[in-house]
């Protein structure tokens, strides 16, 4: 998997002060999408072992509330393998921080309802995230007033709790 950018302070994708990974490759096109140049899988640099130790280091402040991943797609099939060997130490290091990840995939129809059958790294992945940002950029959408999404057609979604309760779980803020 190849990267665009690594952020050690993020205010606008998630909660708190984050820190973000954007991963390259994505094959939804939006219309309108704000990161064109990362829909190409070989687009920026290979995510080793050296960037996931700064990613590591980098979120082992108290000020850092945790980890957000976005792109690109990181659901893509690729990406998904070369998110998780961040994702296993995360959890297994910094178990406090908080996971988001950004998909155009929809949680449950495609990630859920496709995904999760199909591939174990979906179904680990997925163990590991706290929140998933889903849906498409949709420009007729696009919408400044809702928080950490473009278009309000996309949704803040609670992962564990959704699983738990068979239905999807909005994020709420309060
Ligand atoms: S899912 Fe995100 S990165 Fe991919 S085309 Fe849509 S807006 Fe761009």
């Amino acid at each position: 998997m190849n990267y665009a950018d690594i952020k050690r302070i993020d205010v606008a994708n998630g909660p708190g002060v984050r820190v973000s990974l954007f991963v390259s490759g994505c094959t939804h096109h939006c219309k309108g999408c704000f990161n064109e140049e990362a829909w190409d899988f070989q687009y920026g640099k290979p995510f080793t072992e050296t960037e996931i130790g700064l990613i590591i280091e980098y979120l082992n402040k108290d000020y850092i509330k945790g980890l957000t991943i976005l792109g690109g797609e990181p659901f893509e099939y690729a990406n998904q393998k070369g998110i998780l060997p961040l994702l296993r130490r995360v959890r297994k290091e910094l178990p406090e921080k908080s996971i988001w990840c950004f998909s155009g995939y929809l949680f449950d129809q495609q990630i859920l309802g496709e995904m999760y059958e199909k591939w174990e790294e979906t179904r680990e992945m997925i163990s590991y995230l706290d929140v998933i940002v889903d849906g498409k950029f949709e420009e007729e959408r696009k919408n400044l007033g809702v928080r950490f999404r473009g278009s309000d057609n996309q949704r803040i979604i609670l992962v564990q709790e959704s699983i738990e309760q068979g239905e999807v779980v909005l994020w709420d803020e309060a």
